[in-house]
Order: structure tokens, then sequence, then C-alpha cells
């Protein structure tokens, strides 16, 4: 128990940390050339901003939420998402009064109590955008490009976007009544989940991962039949807008989502190369949201995209990454003098930007040499009694074997002049 992390959640270091600081690194540079800023919300929030903004027909609120009595005894829930919490900060900052569109993203830790399987994690990561302020497709194209651009920066092929669009509330109560019609006598063959969710959200039907249910919607009837003319028009142009701009797409009327918000455009980013749980992104627009948790009506569009198996598929694609660690110099060091100098070098060196490292441990001069060779430092010296008196040091190239005589007091220049 104490040597091991709790079940779903996993530690990031090393060789994977290399690669998260690059992942994240092109999210936070694409959010820039977008116009998009950092928002960073509580990781708990009160568990009724959940209820309502979420949705309490969702799985996330009825089985996988974190929920917990605080010392004060409020409810208290570690965020299974992210969306409600921004959408409470820009009501709660008056961000709406701003000129619009607001556009914010976010890198944060989430929480969902789930089974384990693969590409299923209690604790993981998420980068989402969330716009608000605006109804037109623009919008949701402006969001989906930036998912794009992110997997094409990663060079990710073998990601594909598929959207729909679920309409407005009108478009959406003329299709339940269809869908339930269709359903019809096959009621007491769905899934315990699905009998609930006919009742209360028969859209939702179509997202069951059950082979029963799958089997009997196959050919239920497309909600894009069921859109009115202005939904249709708003899911033309954006077609064409992301035609216009390059992106590619599949029309999927079964894309519809496990969240209650969603209103219109649905899209979500999938891949075949990493099992079951294949959704790397999901998202869409949420137009009745924003009123759902107290504030004017707004227009919005966001997406969430997990981390890890966004991970997961560039590893499928390009194989597991090696760690190489590097350093510019190793300053080694004999006897008090040179091992109290050694210290006070390297500092200077790190302050003007050089990777430097010494000996913090008390090795012999030839483990301090082996230690050099595992970190992978280019350079080398070893400050004795007299290199500290003499103002004079010996700089080995590690790769080449070269040796240049040098002066102590000029290393930091010489450095800066070899990796500047
Ligand atoms: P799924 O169908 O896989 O359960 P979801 O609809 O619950 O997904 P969203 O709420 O849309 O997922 O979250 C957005 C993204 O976050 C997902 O597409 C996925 O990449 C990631 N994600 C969701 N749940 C998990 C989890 N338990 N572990 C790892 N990543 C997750
Ligand atoms: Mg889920």
């Amino acid at each position: 128990m104490l040597t091991q992390a709790p079940k779903g959640t996993k530690d990031i270091f090393g060789a994977e940390m290399q690669i998260w600081h690059d992942i994240e690194g092109k999210m936070r540079e694409i959010c820039s050339n977008f116009g998009i800023e950092e928002i960073r919300t509580p990781i708990f929030e009160h568990t009724e901003l959940f209820l309502r903004g979420v949705g309490d027909t969702t799985d996330i609120v009825q089985k996988e939420m974190y929920t917990f009595n605080d010392k004060g005894n409020r409810s208290i829930t570690l965020r299974p998402e992210s969306t409600a919490g921004v959408a409470r900060a820009y009501i709660e900052h008056g961000m709406h009064n701003n000129a619009q569109p607001t556009k914010l993203y976010y890198i944060a830790p989430t929480f969902r109590y789930e089974k384990m399987q693969a590409g299923r994690q209690r604790q993981f990561h998420q980068f989402g955008i969330e716009m608000f302020g605006s109804y037109s497709p623009a919008l949701d194209a402006e969001v989906i490009s930036v998912a794009a651009q992110l997997i094409e920066k990663l060079g990710i092929e073998s990601i594909q976007l598929k959207i729909n669009s679920l309409g407005c509330p009108e478009c959406r109560a003329k299709y339940n009544k269809l869908l339930r019609e269709f359903i019809g006598d096959n009621l007491d063959n769905l899934c315990k989940e699905c009998k609930d969710r006919y009742e209360r959200n028969p859209l939702r039907v179509l997202d069951c991962k059950e082979e029963g249910c799958k089997k009997i919607i196959e050919n239920a009837p497309e909600i894009l039949d069921c859109l009115c003319d202005e939904c249709k028009d708003h899911f033309e142009t954006l077609k064409a807008i992301l035609d216009e701009m390059g992106i590619k797409y599949v029309v999927d009327p079964q894309i519809v989502r496990g969240l209650d918000y969603y209103t219109r455009t649905v899209f979500e980013f999938v891949t075949t190369t990493i099992g079951a749980q294949g959704t790397v992104c999901g998202g869409g627009r949420y137009d009745n949201l924003i009123e759902e948790v107290g504030g004017p009506k707004t227009g919005a569009v966001g997406f969430g995209l997990g981390i890890e198996r966004l991970i997961l598929t560039l590893k499928a694609q390009n194989g597991e990454i090696e760690y190489k660690p590097e350093r510019d110099i190793y300053i080694g060091s004999i006897g008090k003098k040179g091992f109290v100098k050694s210290q006070a070098v390297t500092l200077a060196l790190r302050k003007a930007g050089i990777v430097a490292e010494c000996d913090t441990v008390g090795r012999s001069v030839k483990a301090q040499m082996k230690y050099a060779n595992k970190i992978g430092a280019k350079y080398s010296l070893i400050l004795g009694d007299d290199e500290v008196d003499n103002d004079s040091i010996s700089l080995k190239n590690m790769e080449t074997g070269e040796v240049e005589a040098l002066k102590l007091s000029e290393l930091e220049a010489k450095m800066k002049e070899i990796f500047k």
C-alpha cells in the first residue's frame, strides 16, 4: 500500500515527462497563436455545479464522481471535467461583459471513479478549450481547428475527425419522439441503463457501448433528418468552413457525446490504434450551459482532449521514446579546494544559462568521470589545487576526447561561445 500509487493513477517522470513537456509546449504555442488564454480553476468545486452543469443523467454524475463532505460539511467534488468550472468562472468574473468571444484553455488533472481498462484512469489529464459569446458556426470551426492543428503538429496520422449535429431543443424533441417510436417493442431488450435513458434522454441510447443496444439502434433514424432550417444552416456552414480550411472530417450521425448539455455541433477525434477507448478528443456546442449554471444566455463551444490517450496514440505510431539525459558540462574536482570551487563555478555557469553539473556526492575522480558520461555531459574538466591557484584548466570534449588548455576565468565565455 505505502509504496504503491492508488489504483488508476500514474506517476509521470523521466522519458515520459519529456513527451508531456513537448506536447504541453505545443498546446500552449497553438493557443497563443489562436489568442486563447489559459485559465486555472480549482481542482474541486461544489458538487451542485456538476449536477447542474454536467447533467444528472450522465455516467459521470451517476457513477464516476469523487464526492465527499469537507470538514465544514459542504459537498465537494473533484472535477470530473473542466467545462462546468470554467463556465462558473466565466460568470463569476463577469467575463460576459468583455468584448466577445472569450477564448480560454486549460491543461488540468481530472478525476473519475472508473472501472480500470486500457485508456481509462481515475486521475487523467485533459487539455481543453472553451469559447464563449458567439452562436456562429465560425466559432465551432475555430475550436475544431485547434485540435486539428495540435494533431497535425504532433504528426499523428491515425486520428479521424467525426462531426454531427444534435440540433436545438425543438429538433431534439422531434427526434426523441421518432427514436422512441423506432425502439418501440425493443424497449424490453435494451440494457438497464438504456431503459432509463429511453425515458429521460433517448438520444443517449445511441452512445451505449452494450452490443445488444448497439444492434437495436443499428438502423435508427438519423437526427440530421430532424434538423430545423436554422440548425441545418448552422451545420452546412460549419462544413463549408472546415472544407475551406482543409480540415478533413466525416459526418457520423451516431456521435451524440455523453454529456447532456450539447446543442447543435458535436464532434470527436478518434483513433483505432489504442484499443476500445479510441476517443482522444470530444467536444461540441453548448448554448444552454451558461444559463443553466446561473449566467446570461450565451453561445459556447469547446472540447476536452485526453492527454494520456493522445500520448498512447503517439506511441502506437512512433514507438517508445528513449530517455537520453544531456548536460553541457561536468565540473569534476579533486581535493577540498577544488571541490568547494567547483560548486561556485557550476552555479556561475548555470546563471549564464549553461547546463552544468558538479560532484555533490563525494565521488572519486574516476567515479566522477563515469558519472559525467552517464548524464551525457558534452564537456568536462577537473578542478584541483593547481587549477584553482594558477587559473588554468584542461577542458575535455567528451565526444572527441580532445583536450584544450584554458584559463578558468575564461570558462564561462568559452561555454557561451560553444552553446549559444
Ligand atoms: P469515454 O467514452 O471514453 O468514456 P467520455 O465521453 O467519458 O469518454 P469526455 O467526458 O468527453 O469523455 O472527455 C474527453 C476526453 O477525455 C475523452 O475523449 C478521453 O480522451 C479523455 N478521458 C475521459 N475519461 C478518461 C479516463 N477515465 N481516463 C483517461 N482519459 C479519459
Ligand atoms: Mg466516460
